[in-house]
């Protein structure tokens, strides 16, 4: 059951985004394709806060060194700062791992295993300074806790693991210390409370970062979509000439665009009515994303009954067989147009032009050819195809 809020949603669906947001994910997960999508734009997204919060940890975990030489006596302070050096060497080699962009992959991985010996090295020194006095904090262990939950950009369920290790590990390092139990229990106790408010906030952290990144990736489809066809819209359509045209050029290979006008249809409007006119469009919708399968090409509705395909790599021979592979699959659906002055069923004049993007060529071109000969079909009698 969709909450009312989200009834919305069902005007776009089916949308893997839309989809999910209405199945909802509290157990912090989505459906599969979509959930290793997340996990990527985290990673990319939470690669700066990583890197800060690495200086910042290492500053912190240093700082430390001043509670060390206080609380502490020789010998045990020396294999507390030894423990303290190892820690932050390897702090320092993750640190230089992370700036490396090239690691970006590897960026929850080195976070797991800095946050892990933090608290693994933290717990082994509370206990050791245990061992010599009574008063030695053990708090520590709680920032490490929470820099797991909110400082990384971790998953909950990978703070929360890693917590629990710490955790475990201390208790461990603690009963061979010698800690009294009531002592240990006490500690626990708030380490427990800690952990807990912790991964709270960390899971609705989860929860709302999980949104964000539902709702933003489902506007930038809408923003891109014909919402009446689901084809690329003018909007995608210009961003994605401008991209082509470029690469293009770089390859040294043509570009065509076909430009499509469903005949007569405003006679069509007249005598189906505006819902089966809206229908028919979608079929022509269909036929057209046909024709541009390829990653590269592209099917576009420009506005009202115009659209557009744009092929990659194309030549005019070619683009031109392609444009009346387009013009009879329309006519092979056979929508029945008795207000047509051309043909009993629903048709479609193509326009066809194909440039090779370089000196002189201006992007423009390719549309005003295009234009031309769309105009050309039309007065040539519809229905066909014009280079
Ligand atoms: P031609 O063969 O010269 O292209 O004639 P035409 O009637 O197709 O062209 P015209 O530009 O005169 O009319 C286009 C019609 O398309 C008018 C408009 O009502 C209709 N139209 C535009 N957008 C939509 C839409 O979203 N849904 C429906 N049902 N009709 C639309
Ligand atoms: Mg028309
Ligand atoms: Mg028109």
């Amino acid at each position: 059951m969709v909450s009312p809020h989200l009834s919305w949603l069902d005007d776009v669906r089916p949308n893997p985004y839309a989809d999910q947001l209405a199945l909802g994910y509290r157990r912090l997960r989505f459906l599969r394709p979509l959930e290793l999508e997340y996990r990527a734009y985290m990673l990319r997204d939470s690669a700066e806060l990583k890197r800060i919060a690495l200086v910042f940890a290492l500053i912190v975990w240093l700082t430390f060194v001043v509670v060390d030489f206080w609380m502490l006596a020789p010998p045990l302070l020396y294999g507390v700062v030894a423990i303290r050096l190892g820690v932050a060497a390897l702090l320092v080699v993750c640190g230089r791992l992370l700036l490396l962009r090239r690691h970006t992959q590897r960026a929850v991985l080195l976070s797991l295993a800095c946050i892990g010996c933090m608290g693994l090295g933290a717990a082994a020194i509370i206990a050791i300074g245990h061992g010599q006095n009574a008063f030695f904090p053990y708090e520590g262990l709680l920032l490490v806790c929470i820099a797991a939950y909110f400082l990384v950009g971790l998953r909950l369920i990978e703070a929360l693991t890693t917590c629990v290790v710490v955790v475990l590990a201390y208790v461990l390092f603690e009963s061979l210390a010698g800690l009294p139990a009531a002592q240990l229990f006490n500690n626990l106790v708030f380490l427990f409370f800690g952990n807990l408010i912790g991964a709270v906030g960390c899971y609705l952290l989860e929860l709302k970062s999980r949104e964000h990144f539902l709702v933003s990736q489902l506007m930038r489809v809408l923003a891109d979509q014909d919402s009446l066809t689901g084809l690329h819209n003018r909007r995608s359509f210009n961003r994605q000439l401008t991209r082509l045209w470029r690469q293009a050029q770089r390859e040294q290979v043509e570009l065509a665009l076909l430009l499509c006008d469903v005949d007569h249809f405003k006679a069509y409007n007249d005598r189906y009515g505006h819902p089966a006119g809206d229908v028919a469009l979608q079929q022509v919708g269909v036929v057209l994303r046909e024709a541009a399968r390829r990653p590269l090409d592209m099917a576009v509705r420009l506005g009202g009954e115009e659209f557009a395909v744009l092929l990659y790599g194309i030549g005019a021979d070619e683009a031109r067989q392609r444009g009346e592979v387009l013009r009879q699959a329309l006519e092979l659906l056979r929508i029945e147009h008795a207000g047509s002055q051309t043909a009993p069923v629903l048709t479609l004049s193509v326009g066809v032009a194909c440039r090779r993007p370089g000196e002189g060529v201006a992007m423009t071109s390719l549309f005003e050819h295009a234009d031309r000969a769309l105009y050309e079909a039309k007065a040539f009698g519809r229905n066909q195809v014009v280079t």
